[in-house]
């Protein structure tokens, strides 16, 4: 419906598999039965919107819908209620997440899994995201958004906060325990080098480019490697002997989609050390030598994979931030320059997170 002097300008994916995208005014959606409709200030960006804009990860099924509109990293605030809503209420300021809904009642959802949950909606994808002005979500399922947290901050927090904090409850570590994080300078890189240092009090090797070294070491991390000053066997031995003291690390976080991050993964941690993988590597499955069965046999060493989060952790994620431990760095820009932030996401010149401003 089209409503004389109302606007939802949105991003939309017009050549899905291609970096075509349209600012368009599109038609206001309406909350149905217990959705709220959201008034998006801010949208965060986040690797997985350019990986379905250009349908580069072999996990999802593709085609993305043409003209779909992607984003989900969404603050706002609530503007209508649908039938039967009752909370939040109008005026509350909420954030839509990846998972746009669950349906609360499969076995996944029972287990508190709600990435595997089989009645799922992903924001961004099949179901139309944060990357406009206004958006429907499942009032059960939005996240209330902490007074005092600013909503430009909190919205990278949805994804990239939650799955990193996340990522770290699966590490089976305590406080003083060495983590390599790799890809330690991205949107969840940042994020994971201040939980991990500031909220699971672990001590933080950071791996990533040179250039991102000053954001990265005011997150917290004790060590920072550039990956260009060493060879793989450098990078091994300066983790093991001088900065573990031997062993390597208790865990290894690798954030990024690069393959090689996951080949040297296992190669600094130390025996009975936990691997945990986020980041989706693009294109061909390639294999990883150092994941020979024999090697993980005798190094007993855990590797567990970990996506997204659960409601309960992004009200926590979101906690800490609101609290003052995590801080979220990012650059602000106008939705229609999401073409670019892409490029440059595809390029790495990206620190930290891009969001971008929907007012
Ligand atoms: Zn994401
Ligand atoms: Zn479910």
């Amino acid at each position: 419906m089209t409503i004389k002097g109302f606007t939802n300008k949105a991003a939309v994916y017009t050549e899905p598999g291609t970096l075509g995208i349209g600012i368009q005014d599109l038609e206001k959606p309406s909350p149905g039965v217990g959705q709220v409709l959201v008034k998006l200030t801010h949208s965060g960006v986040c690797h997985s919107d350019l990986a379905i804009c250009k349908q580069s990860w072999p996990i999802l099924p593709f085609p993305t819908p043409k003209d779909q509109v992607g984003g989900h990293e969404g603050v706002g605030e609530v503007v209508e209620l649908g039938v039967g809503v009752t909370e939040p209420k109008i005026g509350a300021r909420v954030g839509i997440k990846w998972l746009s809904d669950v349906c609360g009642s499969c076995s996944a959802c029972l287990e508190g899994d709600d990435n595997t949950c089989s009645e799922q909606k992903i924001s961004g994808y099949y179901t139309p995201g944060t990357f406009q002005q206004y958006a429907v979500s499942s009032a059960k399922y939005c996240t209330p958004i902490p007074d005092g947290v600013d909503s430009a901050e909190a919205a990278p927090i949805l994804c990239a906060g939650l799955t990193v904090y996340s990522g770290l409850r699966k590490t089976n570590t305590i406080p003083g325990d060495w983590i390599v994080i790799s890809g330690a300078g991205g949107g969840l890189g940042h994020l994971a080098v201040q939980y991990a240092n500031r909220v699971f009090g672990l001590r933080v090797i950071a791996i990533d480019h040179g250039s991102k070294s000053d954001l990265i070491k005011t997150c917290g991390a004790e060590a920072f490697l550039d990956f260009t000053k060493y060879n793989d066997e450098q990078l091994e031995e300066t983790i093991k002997k001088d900065i573990t003291g031997g062993r390597g690390a208790h865990a290894v976080m690798v954030v990024t989609a690069a393959n090689k991050s996951y080949e040297l993964a296992l190669r600094f941690l130390k025996p009975l050390g936990t691997l945990v993988c986020i980041g989706m590597p693009e294109g061909a499955a390639v294999p990883i030598q150092s994941a020979h069965p024999a090697r993980i046999t005798n190094q007993q060493y855990r590797i567990v994979g970990s996506a997204i989060g659960n409601r309960k952790e992004a009200v926590e994620a979101l906690g800490f931030v609101a609290r003052g431990l995590v801080k979220c760095h990012y650059r602000l820009e106008k939705l229609e320059n999401l073409s670019k932030i892409f490029e440059d996401m595809e390029a790495g010149k990206i620190q930290a997170r891009v969001v971008v401003s929907l007012n």
